[in-house]
């Protein structure tokens, strides 16, 4: 189910399916006293609440949250035999709500193509969407505002992502997508992410580096083209290799799948190509 890899004593963990990380997270944190930050890049947010599909009552159409709260106590983190009892349960957009409530990861950074808004949203877009809802017209109360925002706390980080970093095209359109899934590693595109983090919370980032102690995790799905996983300038995703406690890896292939056959985002990408050349980034990142 997970194969383990050291890579110039770097341990990596790849996995089929993302709930599977949660295996070699609770390995980590058994390991460790605090709870770890995990900054996990895929294309999905996956923020469902725990056993949301284990848990729904059919006959009621509704989450049942006592049968929610009694699987949540079976869990011991210490017991990895009550976290894959867990897995069996959970789906695989599940598993970081989980994490969080079981207090397996301390905080969550997610960096994803589902993000069109900052995740928490900050108070000065919110007061101009509720601007809005007010106005019986479209005719924007006010001008926008711009960054840098100010943020309520929150455990979950999920910067918006809706183009390349530098497109110019108003509005964006089907010609962006190729070009923002080629800079998903690009340093331009992840300097970009993590100075948001830092305005949604400055003692989690400083000069660029995380502050926490983390766990640096990808769903493959994040990358939907061959060139998306071969970045120009690799800098700062090295960084981010670098620091990591451990690297999990999850492989999703139905939706890399998917990219090729349903998308055809890119006829030569496959699970293992991204698998070669990550393994490559992490041993050019970590020698
Ligand atoms: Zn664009």
């Amino acid at each position: 189910m997970i194969q383990n890899k050291t890579i110039n004593s770097k341990e990596v963990f790849i996995t089929e399916k993302h709930h599977h990380n949660l295996i070699p997270w609770a390995q980590y944190r058994n390991n460790n006293n605090r709870a770890p930050l995990v900054f996990i890049f895929d294309h999905h947010m996956d923020n469902n609440e725990p056993f949301m599909s284990y848990a729904y009552d059919k006959e009621n159409m509704k989450h049942d949250k006592k049968k929610v709260q009694i699987e949540l106590k079976k869990i011991d983190i210490n017991k990895i035999d009550t976290i894959k009892d867990s897995i069996s349960k959970l789906k695989n957009d599940e598993y970081i709500q989980t994490a969080l409530k079981i207090n397996l990861v301390d905080k969550v950074i997610i960096i994803s193509y589902d993000s069109f808004n900052d995740t928490p949203r900050s108070f000065e877009e919110k007061k101009y969407q509720n601007s809005f809802s007010q106005a019986n017209n479209f005719i924007p109360p006010y001008p926008a505002p711009v960054r840098p925002f100010t943020y309520p706390d929150s455990n979950i980080y999920i910067p918006e992502n809706r183009c390349a970093v530098g497109c110019t095209r108003g509005p964006h359109n089907d010609d962006c997508v190729i070009p923002h899934y080629n800079q998903c590693i690009e340093s331009v595109l992840l300097d970009d992410k993590l100075k948001i983090i830092e305005d949604m919370n400055s003692t989690l980032i400083t000069n660029g580096k995380l502050n926490e102690k983390y766990i640096l995790d990808f769903d493959l799905d994040y990358f939907h083209t061959k060139q998306s996983i071969n970045p120009n300038d690799p800098k700062t995703f090295y960084s981010l290799i670098q620091d990591a406690e451990i690297i999990t890896i999850t492989k999703e292939e139905d939706w890399i799948k998917e990219w090729v056959k349903q998308y055809g985002y890119d006829p030569n990408l496959s699970v293992n190509y991204l698998i070669k050349r990550l393994l490559f980034h992490i041993d050019i990142a970590t020698k």
